[in-house]
C-alpha cells in the first residue's frame, strides 16, 4: 500500500518511514519543508510538503493508508495542541474519507480514552487526543489506534504490553510505537480497535494477534 505518514519528520515519524521501508508497502513522507523532504529523498523516500494547519488535500492523491503521526509537541500550549493534535487529525480524517483511504492508524496517547481523570495542566492535551480519537471511531474509516505511554529514545526491544485498557502507566521506546503502528496497518483483526500500550514481554506480532 502507499501509506502517508503524516507527522513523518517527528522523532516517531521518521522511524515509522524506516520501519515501512522495510516492508512491501510505500511510504510517503508528508513533511511541512523543502529541506526536511531533500532529506527523506536521499533516503529514497517519496514526499510531500503538508501543512495541517493549511490545505493538504493533495497529500492524498494516491495513497491508500495514512498513518496520523503529527503533534504541536510539549513546548506548545492549548491552542496549538488544538489547531494540531485536534483539529489537524480530524481535517486529515475528513480527507481520508473523501479520498477513499483503506486503513487509518492513530497515534494517540495513553490516557486519551479516559482525559476527565488527567491532571489539571495536562487535560486540554488528552482531551484534543481524545476528541481526534472519537472523531475517527465514528468516521467509518477502518482504523486502529495506538495510545502509548512516555516516549524515550532507547533501542526499541519489539516486546510489549498492549490491551485495550492498561491500568498502569509506563515508558516505551519511540521505535516500539513506530513498530506496532506498521504492524497495524495489516494484522487482522486490528480494525475498529484501539489500544493503551506500554513496554514489556510480549513479541509486538503476538500482543496484536490476541
Ligand atoms: P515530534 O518529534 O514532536 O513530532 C511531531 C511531528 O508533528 C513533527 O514532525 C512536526 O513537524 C509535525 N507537525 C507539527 N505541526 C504540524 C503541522 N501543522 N503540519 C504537519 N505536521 C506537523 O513528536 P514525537 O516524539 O514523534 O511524538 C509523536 C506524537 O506522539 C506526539 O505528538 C504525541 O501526540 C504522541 N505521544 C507522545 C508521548 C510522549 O511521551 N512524548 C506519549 C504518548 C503519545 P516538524 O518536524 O516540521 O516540526
Amino acid at each position: 500500500m502507499n501509506v502517508l505518514v503524516i507527522g513523518a519528520n517527528g522523532q516517531v515519524g521518521r522511524k515509522i518511514v524506516q520501519k515501512l521501508q522495510q516492508t512491501e508497502h510505500e511510504p510517503v513522507a508528508m513533511v511541512r519543508e523543502s529541506d526536511q523532504a531533500k532529506a527523506f529523498k536521499k533516503m529514497g523516500v517519496k514526499t510531500v510538503i503538508g501543512d495541517l494547519e493549511k490545505d493538504f488535500e493533495h497529500a492524498f492523491i494516491d495513497m491508500e493508508a495514512i498513518i496520523f503521526a503529527a503533534g504541536s509537541g510539549g513546548h506548545t500550549g492549548a491552542d496549538k495542541t488544538i489547531l494540531i493534535d485536534q483539529e489537524g487529525a480530524i481535517k486529515a480524517m475528513d480527507r481520508a474519507k473523501h479520498f477513499g483511504i483503506k486503513r487509518c492508524i492513530m497515534l494517540s496517547t495513553i490516557g486519551a480514552d479516559r482525559p476527565d481523570l488527567g491532571p489539571d495542566d495536562f487535560k486540554y492535551y488528552l482531551y484534543a487526543k481524545h476528541r481526534a480519537d472519537e472523531y475517527l471511531k465514528a468516521s467509518g474509516l477502518s482504523y486502529s489506534i495506538l495510545r502509548p505511554g512516555s516516549l524515550t529514545d532507547e533501542e526499541g526491544t519489539g516486546k510489549v504490553k498492549l490491551q485495550e485498557h492498561l491500568n498502569e502507566f509506563g515508558e516505551i521506546p519511540r521505535e516500539d510505537v513506530a513498530a506496532t503502528l506498521v504492524a497495524l496497518l495489516t494484522t487482522e483483526g486490528t480494525n475498529g480497535k484501539s489500544y493503551d500500550v506500554i513496554s514489556g514481554e510480549q513479541p509486538i506480532e503476538d500482543a496484536l494477534a490476541n
